[in-house]
């Protein structure tokens, strides 16, 4: 059976192939087509509105079954922002270390124990006869005071995590505990019940 997944992230497109592979799919993006599909608007106001509209609009241009998320960090005193915003938190274009420089001055003089975080991720599956899902997976953790590390992307240098900054870790312990980890193995076993 085809399924679509609707990111351009090539690391995002390899998480997922390495769980829908084994269970009998074969996995296709938008590489896999000889057309560029349109640009999709994220205006959702939450994780799932716009991992919806990302794999509605997959199976719009694919007529195939079809898998999108989106992801974010949400930063208690901030009342939950950047959120859905997190990629383009300090403008267009997005910009890792321009966004850690706003969360940092953001946060400036607050006590480590009121920097709480967590990161989110929703998946959504939408199939041609109208069902859709969606799954979340979170990581609670806090924001550093300065970056850390090397490693990662995005908010990684600032997130500390119950086995250390992200930026820190290895890929593997961010994976085991990370929400995109958890959001991936729920979206696994959801899949199956949908089957
Ligand atoms: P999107 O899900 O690709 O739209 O990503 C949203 C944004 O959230 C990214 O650009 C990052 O700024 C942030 N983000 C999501 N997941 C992570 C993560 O695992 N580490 C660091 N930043 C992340």
């Amino acid at each position: 059976m085809k399924i679509f997944i609707a990111t351009k992230n090539k690391k995002k497109l390899k998480e997922l192939e390495r769980i829908l592979t084994p269970m009998g799919f074969d996995v296709l993006s938008e590489n896999d087509f000889n057309t560029a599909f349109p640009e999709v608007e994220e205006t959702g106001e939450t994780f799932e509105e716009n991992a919806l509209i990302k794999a509605r609009a997959g199976l719009k241009n694919t007529g195939l079954i079809s898998v999108a998320d989106d992801s974010g960090l949400c930063v208690d005193y901030l009342n939950g922002a950047p959120g859905v915003y997190s990629a383009r938190y300090a403008g267009e274009p997005a910009d890792d270390q321009k966004n850690n420089k706003k969360l940092l001055d953001a946060l400036d003089g607050l006590d480590t124990d009121k920097r709480t975080a967590k990161f989110v991720s929703s998946i959504a599956c939408v199939f041609p006869d109208g069902r859709e899902f969606t799954v979340r997976g979170e990581c609670k953790g806090f924001i550093a005071k300065e970056p850390q590390g090397t490693g990662g992307f995005g908010y990684d240098p600032l997130f500390i995590s119950e086995k250390g900054c992200f930026a820190v870790i290895s890929a593997a312990e961010k994976d085991s505990i990370s929400h995109r980890g958890k959001a991936i193995k729920n979206f696994s076993e959801k899949l199956k019940e949908y089957l």
